[in-house]
């Protein structure tokens, strides 16, 4: 099951999946019809498709996207948006609606997949964070914050999931030209790029093919691990 995979690096790794012969489960809004065209290219490759209409930043929602379902080997939480505020300005709506998309999404969507995932004792989940999540950005508190609990929520469920064959990772893009990032304009594309150490912005579908190996068995020993894919712009040693 792949989060807002109407769009983005949701749509990528969706494709990416199904042409390496998964079936896939598509969630995004109700208001993103993008999604159907996606669930078209999936069939293309062979694969069964479902799509799950639904808000992963509502407990109701993501527990009714489950019903029915009775195997998921593979979790990617990658619903979000971007949208930035000034700190002294950002309003109590704003936060918590930025927290509520990306970190409790998560955590909706991780304790309904993991319920299904202990059963096969098996299972991986991908949660996308950011670099920002990492580095932390102006007038993106709200947002940094977000994926830094994603981060942390990622080596908590690592830990606790490790004993039921369960490995749970983050993918922690930098910035990727997709609808999120082209929105705000060729200026900030260009200044964005100028950031990174490869001096370009990421393709979607080079987030999708780390986001495919850490689902599939060339990362069995990989878990709690944060993998950067951003052009240079995180280097950690
Ligand atoms: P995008 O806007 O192209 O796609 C995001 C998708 O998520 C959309 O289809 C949207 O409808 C869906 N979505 C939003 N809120 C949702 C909700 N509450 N429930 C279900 N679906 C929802 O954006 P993208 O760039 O592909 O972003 C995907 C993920 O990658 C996000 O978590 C984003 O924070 C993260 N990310 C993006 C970048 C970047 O530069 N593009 C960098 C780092 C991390």
């Amino acid at each position: 099951m792949i989060t807002g995979a109407g769009s983005g690096i949701g749509k990528s790794v969706a494709l990416t999946f199904a042409e390496k012969g998964a079936n896939v489960i598509l969630n995004d809004l109700p208001s993103q019809a993008s999604v159907y065209q996606v669930k078209e290219r999936v069939e293309r490759h062979g694969v069964q498709c479902l799509v799950k209409l639904g808000d992963v930043s509502s407990s109701g929602e993501v527990n009714k996207l489950f019903v029915g379902i009775e195997r998921l080997d593979i979790l990617v939480n990658n619903a979000g948006f971007l949208k930035e505020s000034v700190f002294t300005e950002l309003s109590d709506d704003e936060w918590d609606k930025m927290v509520k998309v990306h970190l409790y999404g998560a955590f909706y969507c991780a304790r309904a997949a993991v319920k299904l995932m202990m059963k096969q004792r098996a299972g991986r989940i991908v949660n996308i964070a950011s670099d920002l999540g990492q580095l932390g950005c102006e007038r993106l508190a709200h947002y940094s914050a977000a994926k830094g609990g994603v981060i942390a929520l990622t080596k908590s469920l690592a830990r606790e999931l490790a004993p039921y064959g369960i490995l749970v990772n983050a993918v922690a893009p930098g910035g990727t030209l997709t609808p999120l990032v082209e929105r705000l304009g060729p200026e900030y594309v260009a200044e964005e790029s100028a950031r990174y150490p490869l001096k370009r912005l990421g393709r979607p579908e080079e987030i999708a093919n780390v986001v495919a190996f850490l689902a599939s068995d060339d990362s069995s020993f990989m878990t709690g691990q944060v993998v950067g894919v951003n052009g240079g712009g995180v280097m950690y040693g």
